[in-house]
């Protein structure tokens, strides 16, 4: 993203698999707002406890302050007028509600980052990013290193048994993998 748009809200969705770097894409554009002195608040899901609560972090260890939500509905309250740049972590965990507000935010001028899981451990797309994806103005599609043989990578394998599409956790638990490792053990 170079070109940022002025006195126009906007939509930005960065996706991908685990571990491409989507927290910190996100953290960098969000970063380089407040150095442009641009009022800036930042959301993450309640589901997300892995790290610290009240941080977006990546798993390269770069953290900024967020505000847990249980859902969607709470994103307005907490967008104080004269707000013109809000980030949001983890989408994949909220609900389809999610789509309205950030649309309803980019209608009050304010530029909208989103950053989320594409698709889930089946590799089936992920609550509401497809739509998030859909509507967005821009949408950067990040890639991480396959862990089996190093080609770019896009889909998280899960490397502990469980059936549940949410299960939080990091390398403990999943792995980046190409198209051609996924169903490789
Ligand atoms: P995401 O939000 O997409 O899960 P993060 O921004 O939290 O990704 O973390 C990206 C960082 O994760 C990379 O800069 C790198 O330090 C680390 N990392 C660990 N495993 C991998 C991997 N398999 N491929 C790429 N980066 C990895
Ligand atoms: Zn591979």
């Amino acid at each position: 993203m170079n070109f940022i748009p002025k006195e126009m809200g906007w939509i930005e969705v960065i996706a991908g698999c685990m571990f491409s770097g989507k927290s910190e894409e996100l953290i960098r554009r969000l970063r380089r707002a407040e150095i442009a002195k641009k009022k800036v608040v930042i959301f993450k899901p309640e589901i997300d406890k892995r790290y610290d609560e009240a941080y977006v972090v990546s798993h390269s260890y770069q953290k900024m302050k967020a505000i847990n939500i249980a859902n969607s509905g709470e994103i307005m309250k907490y967008v104080e007028p004269g707000t013109e740049v809000v980030g949001i972590d983890e989408a994949q965990f909220f609900d389809k509600g999610i789509i309205e507000t950030v649309k309803e935010l980019a209608k009050r001028n304010i530029r909208v980052i989103v950053a989320g899981l594409d698709q889930d451990y089946r590799g089936e797309p992920f609550g509401p990013i497809p739509e998030l994806m859909a509507v967005a103005d821009q949408v950067s599609k990040t890639q991480a290193i396959c862990v089996k043989c190093g080609n770019p990578a896009t889909k998280t394998k899960r490397i502990v048994k469980s059936d549940e599409q949410i299960l939080v956790g990091a390398g403990d638990i999943y792995e980046a993998r190409c198209r051609g490792c996924i169903d490789k053990d």
